[in-house]
Formats: C-alpha cells, structure tokens, sequence
C-alpha cells in the first residue's frame, strides 16, 4: 500500500509511516492503492478506481490466500477420491492445478490472486467433471470399486 499521508509506498499495512511517522491510512492526499494525489473529498481514485476510503492490504489478501489454497487442497481431494485408481490422471491434473494455485497464491498478491482463483475454477471443473462421469458411468463405478 501506499501512505496516504506523504504517498510513499509501504510494505504491508504498517501502523505508522516509517517515511513521514503518520497513521498511513489516516490522512487523505494520497491514494493507498496507488500513490496518486488525491483531495480529501476523493472517494474513488481517478487513477486507479480504488476505493480510497477501503483498505486494499495484505490482510484481506492474506484471507483470500487461505482461502485459495484450502479450496484448491478441497478439491483436489474430492477429486482424488471420485477418481482414485479408475481415472489417476484426472487427479493429477487437478493436483497440478492445486500446486499451481498454491504457489500462486504464496508467491503473488493483488490482481494477480484473481489467476489463482481461475487456477481454483480449473480444479473445481476438473471435480465437476469427475462427479459426472462417475454418475453417467455408475454400474462401471461401482464395479471397479467392490
Ligand atoms: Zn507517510
Ligand atoms: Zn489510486
């Protein structure tokens, strides 16, 4: 984020200012998203359209970040109990997706969360997927399990 105080970017979401000693989301002549001038009156950047009044930090991505991985470990497990044995290679492309959403979601923040969450779609289709083909296919199923 940046200080909306004197417009230096932080790292994190610091209770003070370690350029200018200020509360960095107390003040209002700078964006927190982006560092643009803005006026106390501002509610929405012209620059980047964030909202100025919001805090667009690491604590809310950090959530997000948990909640990517757990879903992408989530679903990858359904998926590897609908397609255990019968079709291994579903489940391993579900669980490079989840490596992938992992790693993702570890190594990036901001926008780029919104490519793991798309990574997620990939492993969420992948179960659809299983779950269907498991119910079209049911005899063959359930003969292939007991
Ligand atoms: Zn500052
Ligand atoms: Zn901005």
């Amino acid at each position: 984020m940046f200080c909306k105080n004197c417009g230096k970017e932080l790292i994190g979401t610091p209770e003070y200012c370690l350029n200018c000693g200020a509360k960095p989301l107390a003040a209002h002549s700078f964006c927190q998203n982006c560092g643009a001038a803005i006026t106390p009156a501002t509610e929405i950047c012209v620059k980047c359209g964030a909202k100025v009044g919001e805090v667009v930090g690491e604590t809310k991505g950090g959530k997000s970040k948990t909640t990517s991985v757990l879903l992408a470990v989530f679903l990858s497990f359904w998926t590897w109990l609908y397609t255990y044995r019968k079709d291994a290679w579903k489940f391993w492309v579900s669980l490079v997706l989840a490596i992938f959403t992992g790693i993702l979601a570890v190594v990036t923040s901001g926008v780029s969360l919104v490519f793991s969450w798309i990574f997620n779609l990939g492993v969420l289709g992948v179960w659809i997927w299983a779950i269907v083909d498991t119910a079209v296919k049911k005899d063959e199923w359930y003969r292939s399990y007991s």
